[in-house]
């Protein structure tokens, strides 16, 4: 640290993304990105679009929310665009949450939101999740706290149905709910439904996963055209162009081609459901998943070590530091081939171990 950095950051942890090593070539399932390429669509309009950086791009995004409001039955004035889903979760705490309204959502969910709140200067409570991981919906009925909640959580995979959503929301008139839907195309329910009935619901959502589009950073938020006002004010009082050219072309393209993205979830539950019965006949305890990855632990091997024991192998998994889930880990979901290398490694460091 600097003597001339501000005092109010001094004490900020910040993020830790998953690890991106270059030193060999791993087989990545550690981030939750998607293992198919973007549509070709995707492809050619980037590189079509490339010819006119030198404009900026578009501040209000609006050939992207045209077609964000057709696929997703919302009106324009409903939906904001941001650079990855982080940005609007940013955008969101900034707008809606501060010393009366404090933010509150589960001890084990994504790890940006207490490192938001702290940028913010936000307080926040954590509510612990039950022992088996899932949301207690009660704890978070009528608590008038800014809460979030990712749906399906992450690294967990366990989801809530949309009715006890709607219970969180209808229950916190008072305080905005925002659900983070960044998994929500691996088989849960959207609570975009409930956008034109609720004034206090935000829900956020990603290119980053189910299309493929992490390196290109687009996200969303859809809500009541009040909340979206808001969240513009803060994103002209930031940066206006948060979306850039080459992302807003690609954007446009990829929601021009969605039954590919549809045909690569399917792959990515099949996928999912066959590494699933796989790990479980090796001796793990698997939680029902509802996402690109898996939360997995084995009664032989701690979570640490067989993270380890990957990454020798030239696997990337993620594995979390924390204490109720030192001995899990998280595991994307990647191509069939991908997960046959990656239970054939788990084969191998059980048989070492005399398992
Ligand atoms: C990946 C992820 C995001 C954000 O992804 P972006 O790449 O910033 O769009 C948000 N929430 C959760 C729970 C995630 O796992």
């Amino acid at each position: 640290m600097s003597v001339y950095f501000s005092q109010k950051f001094s004490t900020l942890v910040p993020y830790v993304p998953g690890e991106q090593p270059r030193d060999r070539k791993y087989i990545k399932l550690n981030t939750n990105e998607s293992p198919y390429p973007p549509s070709a669509k995707v492809v050619e309009a980037v590189s079509g679009e490339a010819k006119n950086l030198m404009l900026y791009s578009d501040p209000e995004c609006l050939e992207l929310r045209r077609s964000m409001a057709k696929l997703y039955g919302v009106f324009e004035n409903q939906i904001v665009m941001t650079n990855g889903s982080d940005e609007v979760l940013n955008f969101a705490f900034m707008a809606f949450a501060d010393e009366e309204r404090p933010l509150a959502f589960p001890d084990i969910t994504y790890g940006f939101y207490p490192v938001f709140a702290k940028l913010n200067r936000i307080p926040y409570t954590e509510i612990p999740l039950s022992e088996d991981f899932s949301v207690n919906v009660d704890d978070y009925i009528g608590i008038n706290k800014t809460i979030v909640i990712a749906n399906p959580n992450a690294p967990t995979g366990k989801y809530l149905p949309l009715s006890d959503i709607e219970r969180i929301v209808s229950s916190n008139p008072e305080s905005v709910v925002i659900i983070d839907e960044a998994y929500i195309d691996f088989g849960a329910e959207s609570a975009v439904a409930l956008i034109g009935k609720y004034k206090n619901l935000l829900v956020t959502g990603t290119f980053s996963k189910s299309r493929s589009m992490a390196g290109a950073r687009l996200g969303f938020g859809f809500a009541d055209e009040s909340l979206i006002a808001d969240l513009n004010t803060i994103r002209f009082s930031t940066n206006p162009y948060n979306v850039n050219k080459l992302t807003s072309a690609a954007g446009v393209a990829a929601l021009s081609d969605q039954s590919y993205y549809d045909e690569n979830c399917k792959k990515i539950c099949d996928t999912r459901k066959k590494t699933a019965d796989a790990l479980i006949k090796a001796g793990f305890e698997v939680i029902d998943s509802k996402t690109n990855f898996l939360f997995a632990r084995s009664a032989d091997i701690g979570g640490e070590e067989l993270y380890a024991e990957l990454k020798k192998r030239g696997i990337l998994i993620r594995h979390f530091n924390k204490d109720r889930i030192k001995e899990y880990n998280r595991i994307t979901i990647g191509t069939p081939e991908q997960m046959e290398v990656f239970m054939n490694a788990v084969y191998e460091i059980r048989k070492e171990k005399g398992l």
